[in-house]
């Protein structure tokens, strides 16, 4: 079987016995590769702009085909042949760790061992874990994937847990161009966010300290101050199962089917399909308006001091807040003074939690923070057993007294 693109270079996965993904993603509208290089397919402008960058570095024999896009780095086409090499070699299994402690990597510190648990510090590193567990998938048949960036908003079970998790800290920033930057999956959003400051691009100060990785806000479509990921994100580049191997592939934002706090990644994996964010392509436009963004980059941290509990064992808000049109309309009088663009009118579920009189509930180490009532705070010997609990007892006030079920915006795992 030859690459579409160069005809010359035959896939010697196929004789190695592992199918390529190559007719599923032509359909899908992703982007294939031969083994030197890779080669972008119709109703992807990424891929086609990473065919420039082919170009460019001289490795791919077709060139001057496409123009006018923006070159994606060059590592992009490094990732791109590994995910498609499934070189047994790239991936050491020596890396997987037994047994380690899930509490220790967690923010609220709480969580048993994983069964399996690998590091991974590079976006070539996460895609060859990722494909090499896709491999070997009889082996870990009862180990399900889990990619997690930096587990402030995972609960892990008491118990072990039985997948196979990869903890991401895949941190890159490159631009694209004025308007665009390239974020490997694991970059902390505080530190994609001082680097749009430093380099004059705007469009993320409401993101200022937000805690935890891009691939976890993507994930769950994370906001604040009225901004949400869905506003900036041009597209997100995902491995994802098809046909028994993981197939690269770009989707543009509206692909990503975005909801309150939700995504195509985050139902996918509640289906029990997980999808692994790899690299997001940001709208970051160039501004001249710098001091307007490092001020609101400021304002946006100092509120955060003083209102959250940020140094506090804790999972951010536990539940989400409530689109106004839930609100039974017999009290929507009683909570009008509450409302709140979050980015379309809610009422905050601290303001519920508080006037259901939760602030005073807790159960064994946990309890609701004094400073934000939606807050879960854990102290001492506290278990995940502890905070369900809590969780299912605030969730039962909330409902008796407003008739309103508050849905959970922490992920429980195991
Ligand atoms: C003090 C505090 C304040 C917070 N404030 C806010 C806030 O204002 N707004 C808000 O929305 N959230 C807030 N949070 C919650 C949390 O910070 C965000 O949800 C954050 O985006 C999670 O990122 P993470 O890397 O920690 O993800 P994790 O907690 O590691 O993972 C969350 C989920 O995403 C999945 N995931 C992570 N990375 C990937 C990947 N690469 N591919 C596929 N799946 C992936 C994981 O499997 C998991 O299901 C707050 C949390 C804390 C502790």
């Amino acid at each position: 079987m030859e690459c579409v693109e160069c005809e010359a270079y035959p896939y010697d996965d196929v004789d190695r016995g592992v199918s390529h993904p190559f007719s599923s993603a032509r359909k899908g509208g992703g982007f294939v590769l031969c083994r030197n290089s890779f080669s972008p397919l119709r109703g992807c402008s990424f891929a086609r702009s990473c065919y420039n960058q082919s170009a460019v570095a001289g490795e791919h024999s077709l060139n001057n085909k496409k123009g006018g896009l923006p070159p994606p780095p060059l590592s992009f086409a490094q990732h791109a042949m590994c995910a498609w090499c499934l070189n047994e070699n790239m991936f050491s299994r020596s890396s997987i760790r037994r047994g380690k402690s899930l509490a220790r990597i967690s923010r609220i510190g709480i969580g048993g061992s994983a069964f399996s648990y690998v590091r991974v510090a590079t976006v070539s590193d996460l895609m060859e874990a990722v494909i090499w567990y896709g491999a070997h998938r009889a082996e870990y048949k009862k180990n399900p994937l889990m990619v997690i960036g930096d587990a402030t908003n995972v609960l892990f079970s008491d118990a072990p847990v039985s997948n196979f998790i990869i903890h991401n800290q895949a941190s890159e920033i490159i631009p694209l161009s004025k308007d665009a930057l390239w974020i490997g999956s694991g970059t902390q959003m505080n530190r994609v966010v001082d680097y749009c400051v430093t380099h004059a691009r705007a469009g993320l100060s409401w993101a200022a300290g937000l805690p935890g990785t891009i691939g976890g806000a993507v994930y769950g479509n994370a906001g604040a101050f009225g901004g949400q990921m869905d506003q900036c994100i041009a597209g997100v580049v995902s491995l994802e199962k098809e046909g028994g191997v993981f197939v690269l592939r770009y989707r543009n934002a509206q692909a990503c089917l975005f909801g309150y706090r939700t995504s195509i990644f985050k139902q996918r994996a509640l289906r029990g399909a997980p999808m692994v964010i790899v690299a997001v392509v940001l709208n970051a436009f160039h501004t001249h308006a710098v001091a307007d963004e490092q001020k609101a980059v400021r304002d946006h941290r100092r509120y955060r001091r003083t209102r959250h509990p940020v140094t506090a064992r804790t999972l951010g808000s536990t539940f989400q807040n409530v689109p106004v049109e839930e609100i039974p309309v017999q009290i929507r009088a009683e909570l009008a003074d509450r409302i709140k663009q979050d980015p379309f009118p809610v009422v905050p579920a601290a303001v519920l939690l508080d006037r259901a009189g939760c602030k005073r509930l807790h159960v064994g180490g946990a309890s609701f923070s004094a400073q934000h009532a939606n807050f879960i705070v854990a102290s001492g010997k506290t278990t995940a057993r502890d905070v369900k609990k809590l969780c299912r007892q605030a969730h039962l006030r909330v409902q008796r007294r407003f008739g309103v079920a508050l849905v959970l915006e922490i992920i429980t795992q195991g």
